[in-house]
């Protein structure tokens, strides 16, 4: 983002605004903290603020300062249709192409209000006024922070703000061990600390609050890994009667396929999941090294991500899907075996 642009949109908000803050479907950790995080600022400056995710989240992110504000596209349509149709400005965070928005692609698309997207993923689409999109950033948290610091205003940093940037970080870098993760961004946390982030509990919300069942769901997905060492690749599997079996919530699957990338030995990991409301295979990617999942996924899975994790989606049977990705994977021998 230029100097000239960050003076334009300091402008922009020099005068109270009605704004809408714009998340990707089914919302994650980084999804949910930009969002609040941005709605704490611009609140705290006066403008009136609405944050608008096209559906539900999980359990593990409904203590965030400020979620129980959030309204969901799909279940409360007509107040987010009427806060989008009123909206001076629109920010979309964590996703930089509408069809990542689900149904609210096309009210998105037909939106005239202006727009800034705030991102961290590969290829943004030229839909917003203001574009800072980065893909070396851990988190749109992180840049949510340095949004803020190029206004000039971190001096407004509160511990709701810092509560939910520290959410997005840490649940986008996984703990902040992901190659995103850099001094810069140990040191925004340090700062995020002294501001009141809690970290130890904010930790224990999202990663010591699971249920009897999702336990039990992560020892049927264990027993499903398998391991196709030529390619240095594992994945997991989950049908609809397996997740039914132990009473599947959204977000009990999350980072079950990190399982599959901690064997040893494994650059490639993958998890095809039954999605009986879309009639789909959700699949989640994740990679080791310069082996890049968003180029798989955007080849072969409708979908994309970043290098090292990205998501896609199949409209096969989940047997047959599987043996689509063990079909394609003689291409990609040679470079998984050097990753
Ligand atoms: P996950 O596997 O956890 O759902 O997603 C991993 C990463 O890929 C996230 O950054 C997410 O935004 C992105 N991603 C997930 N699903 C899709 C998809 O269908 N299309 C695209 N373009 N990106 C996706
Ligand atoms: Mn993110």
């Amino acid at each position: 983002m230029t100097k000239h642009e960050i003076s334009d949109i300091k402008s922009l908000l020099a005068s109270p605004k009605k704004i809408v803050i714009v998340t990707h479907k089914n919302p994650d950790g980084d999804a949910i903290g930009s969002s609040l995080a941005l709605f704490h600022y611009l609140t705290k400056i006066n403008h009136s603020v609405t944050v608008i995710t096209p559906n539900d989240y999980p359990d593990f992110l409904k203590w965030v300062p400020g979620q129980d504000l959030i309204l969901k596209f799909d279940s409360q349509n007509s107040q987010s249709l009427e806060a989008l149709n009123n909206a001076d400005i629109v920010f979309t965070l964590d996703f930089n192409a509408f069809h990542r928005a689900g149904d609210m692609e096309n009210t998105l698309a037909e939106n005239k209000s202006l727009k800034i997207m705030i991102d961290h993923h590969q290829q943004p689409d030229p839909y917003a006024k203001y574009t800072y999109s980065d893909v070396s950033m851990s988190s749109t948290c992180e840049m949510i922070y340095n949004f803020i610091e190029m206004l000039g205003d971190l001096d407004h940093l509160d511990s709701n703000m810092a509560t939910a940037i520290y959410l997005g970080i840490m649940t986008d870098t996984g703990s902040f061990r992901f190659n995103s993760t850099t001094s810069r961004t140990h040191r925004v946390i340090a700062d995020l600390i002294d501001k009141g982030a809690q970290n130890t509990f904010i930790h224990n919300q999202v990663y010591d609050t699971n249920s009897y069942n999702r336990l039990q769901l992560l020892g049927c997905a264990l027993s499903n890994l398998k391991v196709l060492p030529e390619y240095r690749a594992a994945y997991i599997t989950l049908t609809l009667k397996e997740l039914q079996k132990f009473d599947y919530k959204k977000g009990d699957t999350e980072g079950f396929v990190n399982y599959a990338l901690s064997l040893n030995n494994i650059v490639l990991a993958a998890i095809f999941i039954e999605d009986a409301q879309q009639n789909i295979v959700k699949i989640s990617l994740r990679s080791k090294g310069d082996f890049s999942v968003n180029l798989m996924s955007r080849s072969h899975f409708e979908g994309g991500g970043h290098t090292n994790a990205a998501g896609g989606k199949s409209d096969l049977p989940i047997k047959e899907t599987v043996e689509k990705f063990i079909s394609i994977l003689p291409q990609y021998k040679s470079a998984l075996n050097e990753a």
